[in-house]
Parts: C-alpha cells; sequence; structure tokens
C-alpha cells in the first residue's frame, strides 16, 4: 500500500477534473482518476503523474461506482480526497453548441425529461460516489469532500436582482444549488467525524462544457487550495478563488 494520501477525482479524463489531478499529484497525491471511458482515463494516466491511476467510473451507474470503491480499496484502503468534479451541462442533445443547448433548458422551456437528465449526474451521480465511497473516506486520519459546484447555483446571488447572473438560471443551475444544498446537509451530518464537506466553484472556464472563459490551470486553484486545508479548517463551506461564497 502506498503512504502518500489518496485523492479520487471523477470526470478527471479532462477539462477542470483533469487539472485538478494533475496538481492533487504535485502536492505528493496518489491520484486515482475516474473516468467512464476507461480508455480516456488511460490517455491521460501518464500526464498526471507516476502515481496516479486510472479506474472506470460511471457515476451514474451503481456497478461502476461499487467496482471503483472495491478497486480504490484494494490499492490503498483508504481515500483522503474525494473531488466529485464530473458533471454535464445539458441533459445531452447532439449537434448543437453547449451555448446553444443551455440557453434552450433556461427555465422557462425547461421539461421534466431535462431536469432529470442533469440531477442524474450533477446531483444523484456525486450522492451515490460519496455514499460508495463513505467507508473508505472514513478510513482517512482527516478527510475531505469537494464538491464543484457553480456560483450560479447560489440561491442569495440568485435572488440578488442587481446580480448579472440571473439571467443564467436553468436546469444545470438548479442543480448546482441541489448540489450545495446536499453539501451542506453532509457537512452538518459529519460534523465531529474525520470528513469535512466543502462546494467550491472553479470559476467560468474554457472546456468542452463552456466555450469560452479562463484557463483550466485557475479553475483548479481553488479546489485545490482547499483539498490541502490542515485538520482544523472549518467544514461546510463554499468559495471561489476571491473567497467565501452565499449559498
Ligand atoms: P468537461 O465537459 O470538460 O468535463 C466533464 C467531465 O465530467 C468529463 O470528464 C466527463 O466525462 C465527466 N462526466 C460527465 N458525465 C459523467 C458520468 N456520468 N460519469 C463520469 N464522468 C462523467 O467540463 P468541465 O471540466 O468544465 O466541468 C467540470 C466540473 O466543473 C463540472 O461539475 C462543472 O459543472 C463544473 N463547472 C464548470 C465551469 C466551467 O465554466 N467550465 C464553471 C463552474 C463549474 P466524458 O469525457 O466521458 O464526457
Amino acid at each position: 500500500m502506498n503512504s502518500k494520501p489518496v485523492a479520487l477525482v471523477t470526470g478527471a479524463n479532462k477539462g477542470i477534473g483533469l487539472q485538478i489531478a494533475k496538481d492533487l499529484a504535485r502536492q505528493g497525491f496518489a491520484v486515482i482518476i475516474g473516468a467512464r471511458q476507461l480508455e480516456a482515463g488511460e490517455s491521460v494516466v501518464q500526464a498526471v503523474g507516476p502515481d496516479a491511476r486510472t479506474v472506470q467510473l460511471d457515476i451514474t451507474d451503481e456497478a461502476s461506482i461499487a467496482r471503483a470503491e472495491a478497486r480504490i480499496r484494494e490499492l490503498h484502503g483508504r481515500l483522503d480526497v474525494l473531488v466529485n468534479n464530473a458533471g454535464v451541462g445539458h441533459g445531452g442533445n447532439p449537434g448543437r453548441s453547449n451555448a446553444q443547448i443551455m440557453a434552450e433548458t433556461r427555465l422557462s422551456v425547461v421539461d421534466l425529461t431535462e431536469l432529470q437528465a442533469v440531477f442524474a449526474t450533477n446531483v444523484f451521480g456525486a450522492v451515490a460516489v460519496t455514499q460508495a465511497m463513505l467507508p473508505l473516506l472514513r478510513e482517512a486520519p482527516a478527510a475531505k469532500i469537494i464538491n464543484i459546484s457553480s456560483l450560479t447555483g447560489s440561491l442569495t446571488l440568485n435572488d440578488d436582482h442587481s446580480n448579472p447572473l440571473r439571467q443564467y438560471t436553468s436546469t444545470y443551475t438548479v442543480s448546482k444549488s441541489a448540489l450545495n444544498a446536499f453539501t451542506q446537509a453532509l457537512a452538518i451530518e459529519l460534523e465531529g467525524t474525520n470528513i469535512k464537506v466543502h462546494a467550491v466553484c472553479p470559476g467560468h472556464t474554457a472546456t468542452d462544457m463552456s466555450e469560452y472563459g479562463g484557463p483550466v490551470e485557475d479553475a483548479a486553484r481553488e479546489p485545490v487550495r482547499v483539498a490541502l486545508l490542515g485538520a482544523d479548517s472549518p467544514t461546510g463551506t463554499f468559495s471561489n478563488a476571491r473567497g467565501a461564497l452565499p449559498w
């Protein structure tokens, strides 16, 4: 067994997740790359670091999650950091750009199928992975769950009529509000244990999900900063690179 702290990053084969995986590896973590297509994870494993491994992990597939948990148990016997990064911007609509789809899935035209599809990954997927990994997180001396959220999911900011982000409210932002609510509830439930729970907004970033925004290097900074906080740090925080965010 490796004595390095162990981090699992879901959806780490590309985008922000890949950058978080690289940065955690640089900080001395044995990183597990969660990738729903195993080959996609294997294609980046060397770029992440010498102690990185890939596990096939589709966060909407119970059997895949169970296999990933078993593999991490076999490899390391514990998990120090879980980064719930895997996410989708919409329910899937081939042939149109993300920007088009996001604009079309505003709440005014949302349908239940779209909402269910986005929640399946962004909310229920993150919850399912978290529940499966809790026993491994309990084996670590001081563990963290970091949910990659978005300030567009902040109910407080959406209630502020001077906030320009209000116009982007969509199925996606509702899913991030729900992920925030889950983060807060789990942090409360795990108070006084070895596991701290955080929501982090990486900031607007140019990836396959979003056609414009800042570089992934910037997006990974806050999640990695939170991952490295000491055991006496507070739980139940929501933050971005500029500091604390309102829920
Ligand atoms: P990308 O589309 O580049 O990457 C998304 C990752 O999630 C991919 O690895 C993808 O895998 C994976 N994924 C999607 N569904 C599943 C699933 N069912 N099981 C496992 N993995 C899955 O997006 P980003 O890097 O931009 O997004 C990462 C996170 O950051 C998301 O949670 C997103 O909501 C959040 N975020 C992004 C912002 C941005 O501006 N980009 C802003 C705020 C938050 P695959 O390659 O197989 O599709």
